[in-house]
């Protein structure tokens, strides 16, 4: 696998933003694969206004995003329907493509669509009133408020990510995808991302109270943030991200 996008595939071609969508999709398509089932992926037909990639096995969705330098905070469309969207369970997954000055390859992520949440989408300002479009507003989706296990590198600072690692890191968080309830969702993934923060594998119930205030903002109408963050640990250990130690002990799986 060559971390390298070709320029030659860029040429006739003016507008750099084009130049680097077609290196881009060229090289997702014969690189990358489905994230889900391990399939080749196919890419739709131009102007596909939904999606770039398809899986012809499991029928997985694929988004594809290149972006210079290494941030995890992608520009996206209008930010309206984007909401609406997530809400309706309709946004396809990720890829993010960085690639450097030089074209080279350093990360590519796949971002799965059932860890998409309101909140990581960012109105950005809207078009100033002599623009052509003006008042529209677009959004930004910010890839760094998603747990660390919803970020499925398949290259990773350079270096290509073994692809049966990065099937399995997939399977373990693949139950998402039957949580239809979004608002109930937003808590799982609140929750695994406080793990996250815990930095450890085997951590306590006290552990996690520690990240009652910062829920509490995030959460101003709840008064039982407690109970909820017991009631999310539950919801993991059944779906067996995390396993029940004995005596208020966990560990992450
Ligand atoms: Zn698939």
């Amino acid at each position: 696998m060559l971390l390298k996008l070709d320029e030659s595939l860029a040429r006739g071609y003016h507008s750099n933003s084009q130049r680097i969508r077609v290196m881009s999709e060229y090289w997702i398509g014969h690189n990358a694969y489905c994230v889900v089932c391990g399939s080749v992926i196919n890419q739709y037909a131009n102007n596909n206004p939904a999606s770039d990639f398809y899986c012809p096995k499991c029928k997985e969705n694929y988004e594809l995003k290149s972006k210079k330098g290494r941030s995890l905070l992608i520009s996206d469309g209008a930010y309206q329907p984007m909401i609406d969207k997530v809400r309706n369970n309709e946004t396809p997954s990720f890829f993010l493509l960085n690639y450097t000055e030089s074209l080279d390859i350093s990360d590519v992520v796949m971002v799965a669509r059932y860890f998409f949440t309101e909140s990581i989408i960012i109105p950005r300002k809207p078009l100033s009133p002599t623009a052509r479009r003006a008042g529209w507003v677009g959004c930004n989706i910010d890839l760094k408020q998603i747990p660390e296990d919803g970020k499925i590198f398949l290259v990773k600072n350079f270096i290509v990510m073994p692809k049966n690692e990065v099937i399995e890191k997939c399977q373990k968080t693949i139950f998402l995808k039957g949580f239809s309830d979004i608002k109930s969702k937003g808590w799982t993934l609140d929750v695994m991302k406080c793990l996250d923060d815990l930095k450890k594998q085997e951590f306590t119930l006290e552990d996690l109270y520690a990240f009652e205030t910062i829920l509490q903002m995030k959460y101003p109408e709840n008064h039982h943030i407690r109970p909820k963050i017991r009631q999310q640990l539950q919801i993991l250990r059944d779906n067996g991200y995390i396993e029940f130690l004995g005596k208020g002990t966990y560990h992450i799986r």
